[in-house]
């Protein structure tokens, strides 16, 4: 078994551990590995190790390894997580399947606009700011139901979930009670009767949290990829 092969099998049973402590069905929960940082080759051997959804947080970077693993393409699964401005609508529109950072309308419209119609609709989620922190992206909670409604009409976008970054916290409970603020807002906007099945939240320190809170998919980099050099944008 590779490193990386080893890494994700542990992140894996960190899952699966969470959710047997949460009483919850581990296929409940999908791993998202964010490759930020790491070159296509890094990818190759995730997905060889059996891992198929991968994260990127700067546009260029997923466009340029998006590229560079071509052959693989219809294996791959690819979320972009990072802010998106609106210039760089297109070629995310074109070639990502995933985009869980939209705050704002203009850019899920754009983003509408651009998605080829021959591809299926790009799958999105509402980022939101659940703790109005030094993490200044997203939508701010009282008005996530607002701008999911009008995601929630845009032709080539099929609206998934929200997905939240909380502030990191030093412990289990001050972690989980940040990720149930990012539940309630979920849990609410289904009860106003938009269907909703993903909660994109935890990451390599807070994944049990995010898992105890009703997570439905966490994003892990540093855990299967190793340290990063660069800070995330
Ligand atoms: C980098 C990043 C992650 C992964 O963080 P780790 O702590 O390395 O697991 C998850 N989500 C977003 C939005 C990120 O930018």
């Amino acid at each position: 078994m590779t490193m990386i092969g080893d890494d994700l099998q542990q992140v894996r049973a960190r899952i699966d551990q969470a959710c047997a402590q949460a009483g919850r069905d581990p296929t409940a929960v999908r791993l998202l590995a964010v490759s930020k940082t790491f070159g296509p080759e890094a990818v190759r051997e995730a997905h060889a190790a059996g891992q198929a959804a991968f994260g990127e947080n700067y546009v260029q970077e997923g466009l340029d390894k998006i590229a560079a693993l071509a052959d693989l393409r219809a294996g791959l699964e690819w979320h972009c997580i990072g802010p998106l401005q609106s210039n760089k609508t297109r070629p995310v529109a074109e070639q990502f399947d995933w985009v869980h950072s939209i705050d704002r309308l203009k850019i899920a419209e754009r983003l509408s606009a651009q998605r080829p119609a021959h591809l299926l609709p790009l799958q999105v989620c509402l980022q939101v700011n659940v703790d109005g922190g030094a993490n200044k992206s997203g939508v701010p909670p009282e008005e996530a139901l607002a701008l999911a409604r009008a995601v929630a009409a845009l032709p080539q976008l099929q609206l998934r979930g929200l997905m939240a970054i909380p502030e990191p916290a030093p412990d289990f409970a001050a972690q989980r009670a940040l990720c149930l603020r990012a539940h309630a807002v979920f849990e609410a906007i289904r009860a106003a009767g938009i269907a909703l099945d993903t909660l994109s939240l935890g990451m390599s320190g807070d994944l049990e949290a995010a898992v105890s809170a009703g997570s439905t998919m966490v994003r892990v980099g540093t855990a299967i990829f190793g340290g990063r050099a660069r800070k995330p944008a």
